[in-house]
Parts: structure tokens; C-alpha cells; sequence
């Protein structure tokens, strides 16, 4: 039987499990399908700025079971593309050396190390469930104890979408934990070292996101870098120390490690670049799908690392490398529309459509839609044999609307 090795359990690793089985099905053609991943859950990463929920984890064996893909808990390390085989390693040390036909990359991306004296120590993450956890974990504690002047102040770092996400949630985490008083008395100081906040986002959706951010009682401060971080301090580039017990990093991604391995070229994320099919450029038998890929999404634009582009490529890649294994025609992944529905905390959120990020609605009722999405449309489908068939089908409505 030919074999399909998938890198990954996350939004686009999963996918091009369930695509490909589909399509095995579908030409009654059984492949043995191997997902790669150190865990047996995919973690909802966009849901991981919120207060923390064990719900941000759905698990994988309910929709690989049924339809017949193996799930190889392990972590890889290294890809050899000439003798097309991954070298994985398990919990317990074991290694693996899984052979393959096809190869689909699905290893996603990290939270890029922050250059700063202190801050591997000391700051906290919302990249990782383990992270999102850790910051659930010292929020109990600092909530626990004594006052001080650094106690109930938080420094996000990073004003970009997850930072300003985190930044208008935290106020929300406290009161989550029962404590209102903490909720209204924390400080909350956004560190953004561009002139303006959002600088990614574009100049449309700014006046909400200031007006968002004063409601939400945040301070902003542009042109501003961090320059080292303190267990109960950060200091910024004008000279200024302030005590805070909570610092959380949200300062960018980078293509995970396994990319700068393989293909012939990379950008500046560390994204391998991959053709209309998801090819590596420069290998064979090697897709690659979601933040580790850089596609092109139309004639002027480029997949971003989100959710949004990580699902439908995904499909293509898990498609295209099981055909490819079928002897089927391929499919060019193309998606030109783009929508961003960023959580604005107490004030509401906002939707914007196009890559200009054209203003669609503001406020209370997009929030609505924002928690509609984490808690229900990126989460994986379910059912039985039949059902996840029909739900892996690669032109089956995702999201269902927007
Ligand atoms: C706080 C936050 C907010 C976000 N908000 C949004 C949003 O509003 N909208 C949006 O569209 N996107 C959002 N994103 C981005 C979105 O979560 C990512 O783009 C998406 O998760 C990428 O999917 P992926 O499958 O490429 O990678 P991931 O979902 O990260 O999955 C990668 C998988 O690879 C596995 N893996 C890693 N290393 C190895 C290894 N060595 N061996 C085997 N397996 C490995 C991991 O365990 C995981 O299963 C947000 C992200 C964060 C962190």
C-alpha cells in the first residue's frame, strides 16, 4: 500500500489527513495514511488569548478512527527527502523512521524568541496550550498574593492582532477567576514598537482599535521596545522601569524549524515556498500546508499565517498528495477572499473583508460572531464514518459563512 505521512495534528495537518482518506475512499483506493504529531489533540491556537479552558483542545482519534488514519505520537526531527524518509522520536525515547511516498509538511509555527535580556525566563506566551495554561497558572498565583506595586500590572508586548487581543481580554481572564476588584484595578500597558498600533492591520481598522483599546482602559506605547524583563519589571528603550509581576511576549511567528531543512527556498518567516499545488519548490513528493508554506493565495497575494488560510490549504495539500498517489488530477489552491474578525475585549470586536481591510462591522454584535468562530467553526468535524466523509469532502462550505 502506498503511504501518505502527514507532519502535524493541526488545523492543516488534520485536513489533509481527512481530505486524503476522503479521496482514498472516494477511488476506493486504500492508502495508509500516518499523521505525525507529539499529541492526539489539535489546539485551537486562535482561541489561546482567551481565559483559559481545557476546550481549547479537540481531540484527533475520534475523526482519525473512523476512517482509518494512523496516528504516530511523536515528534520529528529530521526529514530526509532524497531517501523519503521523517525521523520521529516518542514520549518514552523510542525512535521512528517512517518511510513515504508522499510527504505533506504540516509542522505550522513558533513564537519567534525575543532578542531581550530576561525574556526567556521570565515572560509568559499565549503561542501553545502549555503556554496558554502557564499564564492561567501565574494568574492564580499573583491573584493569590500580597500586594504590590507590580502585582496587578500586566505588560503585553507586541501591539499587533494577538497583542492587541490579549491586551483587551486580560481584564477578562481576572474576572473569569472571580475577581472583580483585580479585574478593575489592573494595569494594563501594550508595548508596540512601530509608530502605530495594528501596524499589519492597516489604517482602516485603526480608530477602532485605539478607541477599543482606551475603553478597554489599556495603555498604549508606540515607538517603544522592551529592553530587558525582570521577574517583577520590564524596562523600556526611553529608561522607563515598570514593576509588573505578568509580562506576555506576542511579538511574532516563524516558520517552525523543520522548514529550514527542506526546500530550495524560504522568506523571511522561514516559510518553505511551495508552487499552485503545494509542492515544495525544489523536492519531490513533498507538499507543504498552513503557517509553514508561503502560497500564493490569487495574483498579488500571499496566504498569512491564520487559521483562515491554514484549513483550505490543508485540503489542497492532503488532495493533491493523495491523487498525486492515485494518479488523479490536482487541484490549484487559490483563495482570494480574506476577512479578519479580531476580539476586541469588552468594546465588541471588528470584521473587516478584503486585504485593504475594508470596515464591515464594529462593536458588541461582531463579538457574537468572533466567539462563533473559536468555539464552533474551526473546530474539527464530527460524527460517524459517514459523516466525517462527507465533512472531508475538499469543496465543502468552510467556514459555513461569513
Ligand atoms: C493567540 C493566537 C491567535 C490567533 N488568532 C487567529 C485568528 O483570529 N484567525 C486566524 O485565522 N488565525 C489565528 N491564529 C493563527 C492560527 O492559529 C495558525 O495560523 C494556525 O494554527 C496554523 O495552523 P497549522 O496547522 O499550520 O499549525 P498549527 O495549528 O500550529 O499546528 C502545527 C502542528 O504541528 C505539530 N508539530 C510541531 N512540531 C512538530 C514536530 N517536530 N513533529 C511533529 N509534529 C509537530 C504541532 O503539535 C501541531 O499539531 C492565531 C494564533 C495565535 C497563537
Amino acid at each position: 500500500m502506498q503511504k501518505l505521512v502527514i507532519i502535524g495534528g493541526g488545523f492543516a495537518g488534520m485536513w489533509s489527513a481527512l481530505v486524503a482518506a476522503r479521496e482514498a475512499a472516494t477511488a476506493n483506493t486504500p492508502l495508509a495514511i500516518t499523521v505525525v504529531a507529539p499529541d492526539d489533540h489539535l489546539t485551537v491556537r486562535p482561541r489561546l488569548y482567551e481565559p483559559f479552558t481545557p476546550a481549547m483542545r479537540a481531540p484527533l482519534r475520534p475523526l482519525f478512527g473512523p476512517l482509518g488514519i494512523e496516528l504516530c505520537l511523536a515528534t520529528v526531527s529530521a526529514i530526509d527527502s532524497t531517501a523519503c524518509t521523517v525521523d520521529a522520536r516518542d514520549a518514552q525515547g523510542a525512535a521512528h523512521s517512517l518511510p513515504y511516498d508522499r510527504l505533506v509538511l504540516a509542522a505550522g509555527s513558533v513564537q519567534r524568541a525575543l532578542p531581550v535580556p530576561g525574556a526567556s525566563e521570565h515572560a509568559l506566551d499565549v503561542d501553545t496550550y502549555a503556554g496558554a495554561e502557564k499564564l492561567s497558572a501565574h494568574l492564580d498565583r499573583i491573584l493569590a498574593a500580597p500586594d504590590s506595586p507590580a502585582r496587578l500590572t500586566f505588560v503585553v508586548i507586541g501591539g499587533g492582532f494577538s497583542g492587541i487581543e490579549v491586551a483587551a481580554e486580560l481584564r477578562h481572564h481576572l474576572r473569569r477567576k472571580g475577581d472583580e476588584a483585580a479585574a478593575k484595578a489592573a494595569r494594563i500597558v501594550l508595548v508596540e514598537r512601530e509608530s502605530a498600533v495594528g501596524p499589519d492591520l492597516g489604517a482602516q481598522p485603526r480608530p477602532h482599535i485605539e478607541a477599543a483599546l482606551a475603553a478597554c482602559n489599556v495603555e498604549v506605547r508606540l515607538a517603544t521596545s522592551v529592553t530587558a524583563i525582570e521577574a517583577d519589571a520590564v524596562t523600556l528603550s526611553g529608561g522607563e522601569r515598570i514593576p509588573c509581576a505578568t509580562t506576555i511576549i506576542t511579538t511574532g511567528l516563524g516558520a517552525h524549524p523543520l522548514a529550514a531543512g527542506i526546500g530550495a527556498e524560504h522568506d523571511a518567516q522561514g516559510r518553505v515556498l511551495v508552487d499552485g499545488a503545494l509542492h515544495v519548490r525544489g523536492t519531490d513528493k513533498v507538499f507543504a500546508a498552513g503557517d509553514i508554506a508561503r502560497a500564493e493565495v490569487d495574483d498579488s497575494h500571499v496566504a498569512l499565517m491564520s487559521c483562515q488560510h491554514a484549513v483550505p490549504m490543508g485540503k489542497h495539500a492532503g488532495y493533491n498528495a493523495a491523487r498525486e498517489l492515485l494518479g488523479l488530477p490536482l487541484r490549484e489552491y487559490r483563495q482570494p477572499d480574506y476577512v479578519t474578525c479580531l476580539d476586541l475585549g469588552d468594546f465588541g470586536a471588528i470584521l473587516t473583508a478584503g486585504w485593504d481591510r475594508a470596515i464591515t462591522q464594529v462593536g458588541a454584535e461582531v463579538k457574537g460572531l468572533k466567539q462563533m468562530i473559536n468555539t464552533q467553526w474551526i473546530y474539527p468535524p464530527t460524527g460517524d464514518r459517514q459523516a466525517l466523509l462527507v465533512a472531508s469532502d475538499i469543496d465543502a462550505p468552510w467556514p459555513p459563512e461569513v
